[in-house]
């Protein structure tokens, strides 16, 4: 170990190690890969941070790690507990909805409430180009906002393309509400500003759902402490588990990279599309044909990835080029590195294959700053939301663009990018 090294894992332990609590005792894991397969494998018990191709992380519970031990102990480098609280209670939204906040310090990412009475402003003070629904009602009886940005004449017009954007399917990944939440302000505020804004919301319906997972993502910030919680809230009597939504999606699911544990951070859920969250998102996609383009945003890793997250290939075909010519154009902006979604290692039950392989469309995960654990993980802290907001504004105004007719961008002339 490098004294740069050992001085960067102090470090990112103490950050840790200072916001984190769980409901039990959480483990840092070092793993050593010969090979992809052993990412792969991995991948299976946990959701994995690859630092380069031999070696990765993960924050893992009690539960996974007993799992790992047992079944990948030749990949274990190192497991090292995580020095945390332990966090006592179950899932409950009877306390104010109002009172839950970020912790100290981070106040400026937006609550549930937050999203909410902003979403609502939105939607009164442009009124002739916003409309704001619910998708669907998650476990605890939050209501799934979707602002839809279009211009009011378009409503009742089939043919006008449309683009989905969606934030925070896991509970922790408190930038990927930000980032949706920025765009919508983005256009909004440009609309009357700038031409080429204004003509893409009168010539297309973008909707925007900043939280699929808000009841996870308020329980991760409930006593204004850092839970590093991923899943929903499904329970059962007063026995949280959570299913990962992102590995709850019925296309491929339950083939690798998930488990069907409940209590795994991976856990897949008892069927495909088991849970009100999913399901939402499944029906409004189904019911909207004439989305073209889904992006999905996580955090962390700086990346851009795209199907198959279920198996080492590609799309294949014409798709494929339309895949990776948008990709690498929005890793351009981005700095994020373009990449096959199983490249980085196997993952079933994701939004994007399911999009893609149910239902044609194109979709992309965007693994959102920063990019390792060492920046701040889960946790980079407020100062980091506007730069990020700005570096993702280019990509969506270009996916939005091209929701007209994506293949247009196989015409578009090479570039050294
Ligand atoms: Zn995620």
């Amino acid at each position: 170990m490098t004294f740069k090294f050992f001085k960067m894992t102090i470090v990112s332990l103490f950050i840790l190690s200072t916001y984190v609590s769980a409901n039990d005792q959480l483990t840092i894991v070092t793993f050593q890969f010969k090979k992809k397969e052993d990412r792969d494998l991995a991948a299976r018990f946990s959701h994995l941070d690859i630092l380069s191709q031999n070696t990765g992380k993960a924050i893992v519970n009690s539960y996974d790690l007993k799992m790992m031990k047992e079944k990948i102990p030749h990949l274990i480098l190192e497991a090292k507990p995580l020095k945390t609280t332990a966090f006592k209670g179950g899932p409950s939204i009877k306390g104010k909805e109002e009172e839950i906040e970020f912790p100290q310090g981070d106040e400026k990412f937006h609550t549930y409430k937050e999203v909410t009475d902003l979403l609502k402003k939105y939607a009164r003070d442009f009124p002739t180009i916003t409309s704001l629904s619910s998708i669907g009602t998650t476990i605890q009886g939050r209501s799934m906002w979707a602002l839809k940005l279009t211009n009011q004449k378009n409503l009742r017009n089939e043919k006008v393309p449309g683009i989905i954007f969606m934030g925070t399917h896991h509970a922790r990944e408190h930038l990927s509400t930000e980032v949706p939440m920025g765009l919508i302000k983005h256009l909004l505020t440009n609309y009357e500003k700038d031409p080429a804004i204004k003509d893409l919301i009168d010539s297309r319906e973008i909707i925007i759902v900043p939280m699929i997972n808000p009841d996870g993502a308020m329980h991760d910030i409930k006593g204004r402490r850092y839970k590093m919680w991923r899943k929903n809230m499904r329970k059962e009597r007063n026995d949280l588990y959570g299913v990962d939504l992102n590995r709850n999606y019925g296309y491929k699911w339950g083939t690798g990279g998930s488990s069907s544990s409940r209590r795994s951070d991976v856990f897949m859920g008892p069927k495909p599309f088991s849970e009100p969250e999913t399901i939402a998102v499944k029906d409004f996609l189904e019911e909207n044909e004439h989305i073209k383009i889904v992006l999905s945003y996580h955090t962390f890793s700086e990346l851009i990835l795209y199907p198959w997250g279920h198996k080492n290939a590609g799309v294949g075909g014409k798709d494929q080029k339309v895949f990776e010519k948008m990709a690498k154009k929005m890793s351009s902006w981005t700095g994020y590195k373009p990449q096959r979604s199983s490249d980085l290692y196997i993952a079933s039950g994701d939004t994007c294959d399911w999009v893609y392989g149910a239902l044609k469309k194109f979709c992309f995960t965007f693994e959102l700053t920063p990019k390792n654990y060492w920046q701040g993980g889960f946790y980079p802290g407020a100062k980091v939301i506007d730069r990020v907001i700005k570096a993702n504004i280019k990509p969506a105004l270009y996916l939005i663009k091209n929701a007209i007719d994506p293949y247009a961008v196989l015409k578009e002339p090479r570039t050294n990018i």
